[in-house]
Parts: structure tokens; C-alpha cells; sequence
């Protein structure tokens, strides 16, 4: 994946723990996603109980894990963090989930991409706050039901399609993440520009917000970059002069698409005639796994109006060919 992609990058660990908003209030946008999760917290609180399993959906980088720390920091509960590829052997599952004190919240990142034994694990763990723990081996082990604090899990993907019906049966809510609009990204800039102490201007940062990709964490990473251009190149002000130079020189374009989306959109255009190909041929052509170029790259090519999803594979619209600076043929879609 390429170094502006929305997935996250080492650098971006340290960075994005310092930039994390911290309350609901702080975080910027995703209007409904903020009313319906105050319902879901509030109405949970007036009861005194956890509130339901929350399951956050959509492209990397929008501020799944973000919101996850929120909820907990709202409940004012601990929260635990692990990750679905983490959760190999049921058996750390039934660690963390018997550690758990009443009303904590357990985050599990990629949730989509739990393994068999530790998902099976979690229906009764979710359902009825119980493990069973298998003590011995071959015929003569037994399983043991064991009770576990009352918890709320909150569980992150970027593919709410590649969940089974059984676990996304038991979410009480799911939040879907939408890409945020270029005025919600200038003020995520502005705040982020406030921590890090970068003199950006208004207009720099709409030239940034315009170029992220609709993802926070894009634009956060890209004002990093525009501030060691204007540090090493000018008087260290962003401006939209400046901002503009540095994006070129990291070959960001108008629509901020990366390396990896315009090689798809060119492999779609230049070795498929535009398509319809289906997506693992688009992902071959461009080295990439499937998953990446289905999950982090096409929603923000559709959502662009470059790329459609037809039941016969992927077709380049117009405007893609247009943004190629190639001319598409008369019956391709707009
Ligand atoms: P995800 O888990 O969806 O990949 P994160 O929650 O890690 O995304 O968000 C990445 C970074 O983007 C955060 O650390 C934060 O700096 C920024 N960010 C995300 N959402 C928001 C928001 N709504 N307001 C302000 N900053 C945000």
C-alpha cells in the first residue's frame, strides 16, 4: 500500500494517539453516527446497565478506533484493545474476556477477520456473558461454563459484508462511517494544526482538505508533510501556494487519489478497456491483495464518481478516463 494510503502507517501510530479526538463533542462530522451513538450511551445510562454490542463499519481511517476509545471514555469504563488476526487461538479470547470488570469495553479491531473457534466463543460471551473453557485434551476433556463481567463489545471493520450472519446478528447498533465532506475535514486540519503548532491558513487548509481523500487521518498525515515543505522550502506558513507545491511533489493529486488508486483506475482504463473486470483480475494487475483494493481503495473511487460496481465487475465512468486525461469511448457511463 502506498505511503498516502488511508491505511495506517507506523508513523502514524504515535501521531494519531496524539491527535485522537477525546469526547463525542470533539469529534468532528458524521453528524448521525454522533446522534445515534448518544442515544444508544444515554439511554443506557439512565438504565445503568452496558449499553447494547456496537459494531463501527466503513473505510480505514475514518475514526473507528477513535470512536471505540470515546464510547468507553463517555461510559467512563476501561477499555481493551485486540484486533480480530490477534484472536488466533480461542484461548486468548477466553483470557481477555474472563479478565473483563463489569462494564468495560472490549475493542476488537477487524473484527471481520476473527478466527472460527474465537467467533464461536464470542456468540455466547456476547448473548449471555459466559465462556465455556475446555479443560483437557481428546476424550476425556470437558468443558466448563464460566461467567464473566457484563461488557460491551466494540468491534471495527472495514468489511460489515465479511461478518457472518451470527455475529452481526448480535450488534445492537451499527454506526456506517461515512467519508467526510471537505468543510469537516478543515476543521479536523485546523484542530490538528493547533496541536501540532503549524501555522496553517484558511486556504491552506481547504487546498489540504480537498486533496484527503474525504479521511481524517489523510488529511492529518498530509498536513505533516505540507508542514516540513514549508519549514524546509518557505518561511514554515501554510498557505494554498504552499500546500499545492509540497502535494506535487508527493504526487498527490487534485482529488488527493494515491498511487494505488490511480494504477487501479489505469489498469481499469489502459488493460481492461475501462471493464467490466471483475475485482481479483483489477487487484492481480496491480499487485495487490483483492481485500485491499476492495475494502481501502474502491469505496473512495465510487464515492469520487470514478469507479462503479456492476454486477459484471468494475467499469472506469467518464470521468475517470477524463481524470486519465484519455478520451473514453462513446457508451461508457458518465
Ligand atoms: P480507523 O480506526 O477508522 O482506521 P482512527 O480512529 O484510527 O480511524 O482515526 C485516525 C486518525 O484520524 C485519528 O487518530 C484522528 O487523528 C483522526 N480522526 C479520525 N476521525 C476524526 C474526527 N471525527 N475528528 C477529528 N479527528 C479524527
Amino acid at each position: 500500500v502506498g505511503e498516502l494510503s488511508a491505511a495506517a502507517e507506523p508513523e502514524d501510530v504515535e501521531v494519531d494517539a496524539s491527535l485522537r479526538p477525546r469526547n463525542l463533542t470533539e469529534f468532528i462530522g458524521q453528524p448521525r453516527v454522533r446522534e445515534q451513538l448518544e442515544l444508544v450511551l444515554q439511554g443506557a445510562q439512565g438504565r445503568g446497565t452496558p449499553p447494547d454490542h456496537i459494531l463501527l463499519s466503513g473505510p480505514p481511517g475514518l475514526g473507528k478506533t477513535s470512536l471505540a476509545l470515546i464510547v468507553a471514555e463517555e461510559l467512563g469504563a476501561a477499555v481493551r484493545l485486540t484486533s480480530g488476526p490477534a484472536l488466533e487461538r480461542a484461548g486468548d479470547l477466553a483470557a481477555m474476556l474472563s479478565n473483563l470488570a463489569p462494564g468495560d469495553v472490549l475493542f476488537i479491531d477487524e473484527i471481520h477477520r476473527i478466527a472460527r473457534p474465537a467467533e464461536e466463543m464470542l456468540y455466547l460471551a456476547m448473548e449471555d456473558f459466559r465462556v465455556d473453557v475446555v479443560v483437557g485434551k481428546g476424550p476425556g476433556a470437558t468443558s466448563i461454563p464460566l461467567d464473566i463481567a457484563p461488557f460491551t463489545l466494540v468491534g471495527a471493520t472495514t468489511r460489515s459484508g465479511a461478518l457472518t450472519g451470527p455475529l452481526r446478528d448480535r450488534f445492537g447498533f451499527t454506526a456506517h462511517m461515512e467519508f467526510y465532506e471537505p468543510h469537516e475535514l478543515e476543521r479536523v486540519l485546523r484542530r490538528a494544526a493547533v496541536i501540532l503548532g503549524v501555522d496553517l491558513h484558511p486556504d491552506g487548509a481547504e487546498e489540504i482538505a480537498g486533496r484527503s481523500r474525504g479521511t481524517p487521518r489523510i488529511a492529518n498525515r498530509l498536513l505533516r508533510r505540507v508542514r516540513d515543505f514549508a519549514e524546509v522550502r518557505a518561511d514554515g506558513r501554510v498557505t494554498r501556494a504552499v500546500a499545492r507545491d509540497a502535494l506535487a511533489v508527493y504526487d498527490v493529486d487534485e482529488l488527493g487519489l494515491d498511487r494505488l488508486d490511480r494504477a487501479v483506475l489505469g489498469a481499469l482504463v489502459r488493460s481492461f478497456g475501462g471493464g467490466p473486470v471483475g475485482v481479483s483480475t483489477l487487484a492481480v494487475a496491480v499487485g495487490e491483495e483483492p481485500g485491499t483494493v476492495e475494502e481501502v481503495c474502491e469505496p473512495y473511487l465510487v464515492r469520487a464518481g470514478m469507479l462503479a460496481r456492476t454486477p459484471r465487475g468494475r467499469v472506469a465512468t467518464a470521468s475517470a478516463w477524463a481524470h486519465l486525461g484519455l478520451t473514453a469511448p462513446p457508451d461508457v457511463l458518465p
